[in-house]
């Protein structure tokens, strides 16, 4: 017999709004003192009414747009009771059966080791709703007292269930890897884990596959899930899923049959294992009912105007860096990744396309110098910004934005240029690039004022390579007499007298041709 998981996920995402979902509390709890971001309507007080927050409806259609959603003309407001003290009114308002975003859909690309596995998932997403977040509990280390923060209370979620389509921990984390990009590309959320901007509940069971000789494979019936609470990182999903499927499986072996009923585990991140939490309260009765003091939503005119604000997806934006820019899988998705530095790399490309336009040496129409030309370029610029700017970057504690500030795509352009053309080597552009990092120079006046040109004219390197020639007597009759690979030892003496600055390739040829 063979057993397979069946997962689905819950993701709530902190919305990126001003104020909070239905009053108008700033909405930042980080940074602030406990309890001073609240006002009566977040802390439940009788009497008060909420508003709905029209900037968090705008950005939950839009984030239902982006993963293919179809987004109903009418939605609701529906209240979720139960008591715990995180949450002062005694009930939580959310959307039951009438949600702002239903049926959308995820395909993920699934790096995958083994031949059996598949590439691509299509992952169902149910719905994505909307509703406020609790308040903050935190609890003394000897147990005696508890506290809560009401600065959260009230904040604006987006919360979206997936159907249980993956079928291994690795396609989970590569999907919440791509819906946290799709939430900071349409600007809902900056959908960071670490600091609970986007918080992750896991359900997993396991089900029989019955394998038939002649190929098909067919599902059993669905069992009780376990649903995984608490997981502060995308890593952590996956690894506490890999833990659930030998649990479960180990259960499955032992009792002959599946876990038996729901429950709910927390994941212990310190010993890398899922505990049992509440199995007692899993059947919980919310007791739902539209929400009185709000009244419904009409989609219909936020939905046109929404869909007008999508703007191109990641997946979209890579696709385009391979096929457009030439960029690896690799590179694109490093690009991708951080909106400044996609930004940038877009305009040094039109740079490029510019300086090629402008090239007279390079023959062609814009578009063959481009095709002709694009996978050179593409080279550079994975090697000079991704690789070596990069690299300053991380060194000098600065981000993409800062490093536009200094240096313009223009002067990269120009950077890139004087590179391809040979006009500098690579440990003069290494000094070049610093240089420009730190003084917003242009990348010309910086070789100028270092004297750090390269020397690729024969004018320029004669004298170079007729003093090399006379000073290694020896070493030009051994080449010859046969010795040819003794031209790099005459190579490097050019480069030793001209303190690096001589084209290689060029002082090569000269050599060669005035040793003949
Ligand atoms: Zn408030
Ligand atoms: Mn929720």
């Amino acid at each position: 017999m063979k057993i397979e998981p069946v997962i689905g996920l819950e993701i709530h995402v902190q919305l990126k709004t001003k104020s909070k979902m239905f009053c108008s509390c700033e909405n930042i709890s980080e940074d602030r003192p406990p309890n001073t971001a609240v006002c009566p309507v977040c802390t439940g007080h009788p009497g008060t009414l909420p508003v709905a927050n029209a900037e968090a409806i705008n950005l939950g259609v839009r984030a239902g747009l982006a993963i293919n959603c179809t987004i109903p003309d009418r939605a609701k407001f529906d209240r979720k009771n139960y008591f715990y003290p995180d949450l002062p009114k005694g009930y939580q308002i959310s959307q039951f059966d009438e949600p702002v975003a239903i049926k959308g859909w995820l395909d993920i690309e699934v790096p995958s080791a083994k031949a059996h596995e598949r590439k691509t998932a299509h992952i169902g997403i149910t719905r994505l709703h909307l509703e406020e977040d609790a308040a903050k509990l935190s609890h003394s280390t000897d147990g005696k007292a508890s506290y809560v923060d009401y600065n959260r209370g009230g904040t604006p979620l987006a919360e979206i269930v997936t159907d249980p389509d993956f079928a291994s921990p690795a396609e989970a984390r590569v999907f919440l890897q791509e819906l946290q990009r799709i939430m900071r590309a349409v600007g809902a959320s900056d959908a960071d884990m670490e600091k609970g901007m986007m918080r992750c509940d896991a359900n997993i069971s396991m089900r029989e596959i019955v394998e038939k000789p002649e190929g098909e494979r067919l599902a059993m019936q669905l069992n009780p899930k376990t649903e995984v609470k608490n997981i502060n990182s995308i890593r952590n999903v996956e690894r506490a899923l890999e833990f659930e499927i030998k649990r479960q499986t180990a259960v499955w072996e032992e009792t002959h049959a599946p876990v038996a009923e729901t429950t709910t585990r927390g994941w212990d991140d310190a010993k890398g294992i899922t505990v049992d939490q509440r199995s007692k309260e899993a059947a919980h009765d919310y007791r739902y009912f539209p929400e009185p003091d709000l009244p419904g939503l009409d989609l219909v005119a936020i939905r046109e105007a929404q869909t007008k604000l999508v703007p191109e997806l990641p997946q979209a934006m890579r696709a385009r860096f391979i096929d457009e820019y030439g960029f690896n899988r690799e590179d694109a998705t490093i690009m991708t990744d951080d909106a400044a530095l996609a930004d940038y790399v877009e305009e040094i490309m039109s740079e490029m396309r510019v300086w090629l336009h402008d090239n007279g040496e390079i023959e062609g129409t814009d578009d063959e110098k481009w095709e002709a030309n694009k996978a050179k370029i593409a080279k550079l610029v994975s090697g000079w910004l991704l690789s070596k700017l990069g690299g300053l970057l991380i060194e000098k504690k600065l981000s993409w934005s800062d490093a536009k500030t200094k240096i313009t795509a223009e002067n990269f352009g120009d950077f890139l240029a004087l590179i391809y053309a040979s006009k500098m080597n690579s440990a003069a552009a290494q000094i070049v690039l610093a240089e420009m990092l730190a003084t917003a120079k242009e990348p010309e006046a910086i070789l100028e004022e270092k004297n750090l040109g390269q020397q690729s004219s024969a004018d320029d390197l004669k004298p170079a390579v007729e003093g090399v020639l006379n000073q290694y007597v020896d070493q030009v009759l051994q080449y010859k007499a046969g010795k040819v690979q003794i031209i790099k030892f005459l190579v490097g003496a050019v480069m030793k007298a001209t303190n690096g600055k001589a084209n290689p390739q060029v002082a090569e040829e000269m050599l060669k041709e005035m040793m003949k």
